[in-house]
């Protein structure tokens, strides 16, 4: 198993109170967006989206927002979520914590309906996280990371490393950006149309009982 896209088990145990993953009996996804929104890739996802009947939680970057306000209010008017990836989309080591959390604040000032946060390049030490949900935000990680970001993984690549680590309540990391389109635009599509042709549906992060998270 890869645990870059699958995190294992013991990662997860040091991080309880964040989202991996969603208890559930019946098969749902729970598909996700970061980076966005990027004019012609957002509007696209969206697109796919309503073509198959899905929806998603897009993490979007603050400073994106302050950018493309017509097309987070489009994503808002789509019936999908905006979560908050940060303003600056800078990584937490770098930052420390005081700048990380200011970060944080900066990217829910421009996206106050957020209620998830997703760690920008997925950095968060687990003594930072009650400071961050006393901001009224969750956070989520992830079951199955796409890779789709990395060009040296064909869209054929990133669309089998997600079916095969797919499973009941799995959150699924996608990118809406410049850096992920050349594999998004393909795989996204397979994705949906397998997930459609499997008896599969997908569900909003906001849709979820707090209890229902698992490891
Ligand atoms: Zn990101």
């Amino acid at each position: 198993m890869n645990w870059i896209t699958k995190p294992p088990l013991l990662l997860r145990l040091f991080y309880p109170s964040v989202l991996w993953r969603v208890k559930t009996c019946r098969k749902e996804v729970f598909l996700t967006f970061d980076d966005g929104p990027v004019p012609g890739i957002t509007p696209w996802v969206l697109n796919w989206l309503d073509r198959y009947e899905a929806c998603g939680t897009f993490f979007c970057v603050g400073d994106n927002i302050r950018k493309y306000p017509t097309i987070y209010q489009q994503l808002l008017d789509s019936g999908n979520e905006a979560g908050s990836h940060g303003f600056s989309h800078k990584p937490g080591n770098k930052l420390g914590f005081e700048a990380y959390l200011k970060d944080i604040d900066l990217g829910l000032e421009v996206n106050s309906k957020a209620r998830w946060f997703r760690p920008p390049h997925g950095i968060i030490w687990p003594w930072w996280v009650s400071a961050i949900r006393k901001k009224g935000i969750d956070i989520a990680m992830w079951d199955v990371l796409s890779r789709d970001y990395d060009r040296s993984f064909t869209p054929d690549w990133v669309k089998d490393n997600v079916l095969k680590n797919l499973r009941p309540g799995s959150v699924v990391v996608f990118h809406d950006s410049l850096k992920a389109w050349p594999n998004l635009k393909e795989a996204l599509p397979a994705v949906l149309d397998w997930i459609s042709q499997n008896g599969y549906t997908t569900r909003l992060l906001s849709s979820i009982n707090q209890n229902k998270r698992i490891l």
